[in-house]
C-alpha cells in the first residue's frame, strides 16, 4: 500500500446507528451501504453479530449481510463464538472480534472478563475457517467510561495475549472518545515496536472533539486504516455518554487536501451523511457536510 493511501473503515452502518432510537429497516441499511460504496468506501462493518434483546438496532444482521451490494468487504462485529458463526453463517468477508482493555467494560460489554473474551478469541482463531478474515479490537484501549485510565502497561499486556492468536489486524479502539493525540502517538509506537508487522486500525470517536486530531497522530505514526462514520454518528451502547465517531467526510476533507488518498469522493460522502441525516430524523454532528468541501465548486 502507498504510504499516501489511507484506508477508510465505513462503520456507520454498525456503529453509527446501534445506538440509535430510530432503528432503520434493512432495505435503509443496506441503501446506507450501497451509498457508502459509491462513495468510495470499499470496506465497512456493515452489522453486529450480539445479542438482539440487548441491540435491538442489529437484530436483523443475517437479511442485512444477504442482501449487500457486491463491491465493497464487509465485516461483521462479533463479541463471542456464537456471534462469530452467526458471521460465518452469514457469509461476511471479515469478522471484527472485540475484547476490551478494562475488566469492568468487558464484563458490561460481553458479560466476561478481558482474558476469558481473550480465550475465546483464541478458540475462534483457532477454528476459524478458510475465507473468512479476523481481526480484533481492543476496545476502551484509550480509557474506560467505568475505571478511567487504562495504562499503557495493562494495554499492552491485551495486546500481547490477543496476539498470540494471530489476529490479521489489530484495531486500537477509543471507545468514549478520551484519547489525545499525545496517546495516540504513544500507544500506536508501543504496539508497533513490540508487533511491526500486523496491519494497525484506529477506531476514534469524536466525544470530546480530538478524534481528527487523533486521526492525524495515527497517519503520523504509520497507521494506514482509520474508522471513519458518515454524519459523525456513532456511539456504544454499553458506555455512558458514549457519541459519535470521526465523521468519514471530515476526514476525507482532511486527507485530500493534505495529499493523502483515500479513493472516496468527497461530495459523494456529504450526501451520503445528508441521507443517513434524514433517515435518522435529527441532526448529526458532521462539519464538513454543513460547510461543504473547499474550494466550493462556484469559486472554481
Ligand atoms: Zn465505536
Amino acid at each position: 500500500m502507498a504510504t499516501n493511501f489511507c484506508e477508510i473503515i465505513e462503520v456507520s452502518p454498525r456503529d453509527g446507528i446501534q445506538n440509535e432510537k430510530t432503528i432503520l429497516s434493512t432495505a435503509q441499511k443496506l441503501s446506507l451501504i450501497t451509498r457508502a460504496r459509491d462513495a468510495g468506501l470499499r470496506r465497512a462493518e456493515v452489522t453486529s453479530f450480539v445479542n438482539p434483546k440487548r441491540v435491538p438496532q442489529m437484530a436483523d444482521a443475517a437479511d442485512v449481510a444477504a442482501g449487500l451490494p457486491p463491491g465493497i468487504r464487509s465485516i461483521g462485529l462479533t463479541l463471542n463464538k456464537r456471534g462469530f458463526d452467526r458471521a460465518v453463517d452469514a457469509g461476511l468477508d471479515e469478522a471484527n472480534f472485540v475484547v476490551v482493555a478494562s475488566e469492568t467494560f468487558n464484563q458490561k460489554n460481553q458479560g466476561t472478563g478481558t482474558f476469558d473474551s481473550v480465550a475465546a478469541f483464541g478458540a475462534v482463531s483457532a477454528d476459524a475457517p478458510d475465507g473468512i478474515g479476523l481481526g480484533l479490537t481492543i476496545g476502551a484501549a484509550f480509557g474506560c467510561p467505568f475505571e478511567g485510565d487504562v495504562s499503557v502497561a495493562r494495554l499492552m499486556a491485551v495486546v500481547e495475549a490477543v496476539m498470540a492468536h494471530d489476529p490479521h489486524e489489530l484495531a486500537l479502539a477509543d471507545t468514549i472518545g478520551v484519547a489525545t493525540p499525545r496517546d495516540v502517538t504513544e500507544r500506536v509506537a508501543a504496539v508497533r515496536a513490540a508487533f511491526p508487522d500486523v496491519p494497525l486500525r484506529l477506531h476514534l470517536h469524536n466525544t470530546r472533539n480530538t478524534g481528527i486530531a487523533n486521526a492525524w497522530a495515527g497517519l503520523d505514526a504509520g497507521v494506514r486504516r482509520l474508522d471513519a462514520s458518515l454524519g459523525g454518528t456513532g456511539g456504544c451502547p454499553f458506555a455512558p455518554r458514549a457519541t459519535g465517531n470521526i465523521a468519514t467526510e471530515d476526514l476525507v476533507y482532511m486527507l485530500d487536501r493534505s495529499g493523502v488518498e483515500t479513493g472516496v469522493d468527497l461530495d459523494a460522502a456529504i450526501r451520503a451523511a445528508e441521507w443517513l441525516e434524514d433517515a435518522l430524523g435529527h441532526p448529526v454532528p458532521g462539519q464538513v457536510m454543513k460547510a461543504g468541501g473547499f474550494p466550493s465548486p462556484q469559486a472554481a
